[in-house]
């Protein structure tokens, strides 16, 4: 059937000049290395991009868990003893992986799995559900701006994911205004005001050594007098035994909630996914004094125990909310637990 154009209104005109501005910045985006909508997971290219990113992973994991699938024709003590070994091996943690097998004997125990293949399949679900668990919707205040602080230990890829996010946000057609608040740090400023100028988004800062509670306010003030959607504040790198940097924190948290009420709405704790157990129990300790809300998981495409993910589901009850797959602009992909076990076991 011939659909006939029967009238070409203002409102009409208005939606196809929005579409082609769309499709044009999607295209600038793409030429400057801005993310585009392969960074979302319901994005084209977003699936092959998180497979690549764990290829290491999936070759030190799935190669392990295939056989085992293959080979396993019954499932019984011995097939679950291999899983669980190639669990632990990937960095899932003893806590999960046992709840884990706990789970699959039991199935198997009533005879409710066939063969190797259900069990991949059911080891799958397993691994969604864990990662679902911690997942609650993201705060977006009724009035902006959106603060997001970006808090952990030095060297996590804080001031990278910072600038990551800014471009990641601004691709989603949000207006943002970064913070300098790692005034620690002596090259943070400098390096997030590259990140600012790549993303095309604007940055508050104050010298080194300056008050980070002063340049929040600032940040704060502005964003809320230029209608600014999200702010995001890069943060200095602390441990979390040092009192006198998450009291600075927690002076921080202050000042933001004194001038945009209900902030920060994200605390994104950024961990390293290269230091594995290490880093876990680092973040551990970290969450519960600053208060995080989510994990900005960096470095996946650096290490083969990209199972750190789902212990960090599990044992922190902090959903990964962001993965770092890379030292670009773009390498940062807004988190999928579908996506991310199909791209491990797929
Ligand atoms: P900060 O001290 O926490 O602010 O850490 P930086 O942002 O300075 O990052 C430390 C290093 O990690 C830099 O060399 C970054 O390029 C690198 N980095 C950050 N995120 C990623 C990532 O997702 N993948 C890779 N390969 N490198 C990353």
């Amino acid at each position: 059937m011939i659909t006939l154009f029967t009238g070409y209104d203002e409102e009409d005109k208005k939606k196809a000049q929005e579409s082609r501005a769309a499709d044009e910045a999607a295209e600038r985006a793409k030429e400057s290395g801005l993310s585009d909508d392969s960074s979302t997971p319901s994005g084209q290219g977003f699936f092959s991009r998180m497979r690549e990113a764990v290829t290491r992973t999936r070759d030190n994991f799935s190669s392990r868990i295939n056989d085992i699938v293959a080979l396993t024709r019954e499932v019984d003590e011995s097939s679950l003893e291999d899983l669980e070994t190639a669990l632990i091996m990937s960095d899932i943690g003893v806590q999960t992986t046992t709840e884990i097998i706990d789970a699959l004997r039991d199935r198997a125990r009533k005879q409710a799995i066939s063969g190797g293949e259900e069990l991949g399949d059911l080891l799958k679900l397993q691994l969604v559900d864990v990662l679902r668990g911690p997942i609650r919707p993201v705060v977006t205040p009724s009035t902006p701006p959106k603060v997001t602080f970006l808090v952990g230990v030095n060297g996590t890829g804080k001031t990278t994911t910072s600038g990551k996010l800014a471009s990641w946000y601004r691709g989603q057609g949000k207006s943002v205004l970064l913070c300098a608040a790692d005034t620690f740090r002596a090259a943070a400023i400098e390096q997030l005001e590259v990140w600012a100028g790549r993303s095309g988004v604007e940055m508050i800062k104050t010298r080194q050594g300056g008050d980070p509670a002063a340049v929040l306010y600032d940040a704060a003030s502005a964003a809320k007098a230029r209608n600014i959607d999200e702010l995001i504040v890069d943060t200095a790198g602390r441990l979390h035994t040092k009192s006198g940097l998450m009291d600075e924190l927690d002076k921080m948290r202050r000042t933001a909630t004194k001038l945009v009420p209900g902030a920060p709405h994200e605390v994104l704790l950024v961990m390293d996914a290269t230091t594995g157990q290490n880093g876990l129990q680092q973040a551990r300790q970290f969450t519960q004094s600053a208060g995080a809300t989510g994990i900005v998981l960096t470095k996946l495409d650096g290490t083969a125990k990209g199972g750190i993910a789902v212990a960090i589901a599990r044992e922190l009850n902090l959903p990964v909310r962001f993965v770092g797959v890379g030292e670009k602009m773009s390498d940062l992909l807004e988190f999928s637990p579908e996506a991310f076990v199909d791209a491990l076991l797929g």
